[in-house]
């Protein structure tokens, strides 16, 4: 279904560019009032269809700070996707 965005965000800016759909937005538009990026749940689809791996965390310097989040029934994503929680990139 998506990825997330953990605390360890050093609000870079270096994903939002990369996202093809628009998912990632600063800390200024988080909607959940955290001081860091946020990744829209119901518009990312994990990059299928533009990149492997997903853009944001390729881009992404902190280590770990982007993960899985649960895959829903429905929702486009990774054929190789790890389990939620763990990050995109290790
Ligand atoms: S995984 Fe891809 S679609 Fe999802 S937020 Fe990151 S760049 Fe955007
Ligand atoms: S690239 Fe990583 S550290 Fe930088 S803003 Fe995006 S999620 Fe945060």
């Amino acid at each position: 279904m998506a990825v997330y965005i953990n605390d360890t965000c050093i609000n870079c800016g270096a994903c939002i560019d990369e996202c093809p759909v628009e998912a990632n937005v600063d800390e200024d538009d988080n909607p959940t009032d955290e001081d860091i990026y946020h990744v829209y749940a119901d518009k990312c689809v994990e990059c299928v269809g533009y990149f492997d791996p997903p853009a944001c965390a390729e881009a992404c310097p902190t280590e770990g700070c982007i993960g899985w989040s649960d895959c829903a029934d429905g929702a486009t994503c990774m054929e190789n996707r790890g389990e939620a929680g763990e990050p995109v990139i290790e």
